[in-house]
């Protein structure tokens, strides 16, 4: 991260402006074939492992929102874009330990991976303490079901894990904003069961929370199916970025 303050190279920005153009495209395709607006989709760019300087180099080109999974590593890089002056609309996307709430707070502008109670007062808590409002919170669901990946649980009546537990504690916390659901399609799953089967479980929970519009779904290899299945936000990284030296 030595000299990650630095403007992107040249030829980095415009190998980010072609992988820009060429999801954007993708996009535009997949509601076009939805018969969806494009407006009704945000993209949002997943920089885990890539250093700030292309944060800084994609706002350039017109990204909005970003995507970081790992407090450590997004509260330095969120720190240094600051510095530079560029302020995306942060998103916290992985799984996060209750004693990483309050770092997160500062520096998320929605927290898209809570999912259980528990992470949920946490949350509120350092929210009510750290910010001036309130956090934006999306609950994210576990499509097959398997509570050991993440993920509340629809349909269950687990006071910390299932789905209307998590949704009601945020409702309830005054630090905390409920602005929808967020889903990975599981591993071995078609994408087309796993996106169809999250587009019931969030029509039932809009029918609960009509306030809570957000549908965050879709990432680099499968964001058309996600597009037809309702998703309002893709999260997308390798596609834009470049491939991770790493997988994680
Ligand atoms: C890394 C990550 C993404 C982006 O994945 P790509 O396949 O690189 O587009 C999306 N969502 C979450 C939760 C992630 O951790």
């Amino acid at each position: 991260m030595t000299d990650s303050h630095a403007p992107v190279r040249p030829d980095r920005r415009a190998e980010l402006a072609a992988g820009l153009a060429r999801v954007r495209s993708r996009i535009a395709d997949a509601c076009a074939a939805a018969g969806r607006d494009q407006g009704e989709v945000t993209m949002i760019a997943v920089t885990k492992t890539y250093p700030a300087g292309d944060v800084v180099a994609l706002v350039g080109l017109g990204v909005t929102d970003v995507g970081e999974n790992r407090d450590q590593e997004a509260a330095g890089k969120a720190a240094e874009v600051a510095a530079a002056g560029v302020t995306p609309r942060w998103h916290f996307i992985g799984q996060l330990q209750r004693n990483k709430a309050k770092s997160v707070v500062r520096y998320a502008d929605v927290v898209q991976s809570v999912d259980s109670v528990r992470l949920a007062r946490a949350l509120d808590a350092a929210s009510a303490a750290g910010r001036d409002r309130p956090l934006d919170v999306l609950v994210q669901v576990s499509i097959d079901g398997d509570a050991a990946r993440g993920g509340a649980l629809p349909g269950s009546a687990d006071p910390d894990a299932g789905l209307d537990p998590v949704a009601e504690a945020v409702v309830g916390a005054d630090g905390l904003r409920l602005g929808g659901l967020m889903a990975v399609a599981p591993l071995g799953w078609e994408p087309e069961r796993a996106f169809a089967r999250l587009a019931e479980v969030a029509a039932a929970f809009r029918a609960r929370h009509p306030e809570a519009t957000v549908l965050s779904a879709g990432m680099s290899g499968d964001l058309e199916m996600a597009i037809r299945y309702g998703a309002t936000h893709v999260r997308v990284g390798s596609a834009l970025l470049g491939m991770r030296p790493t997988l994680r």
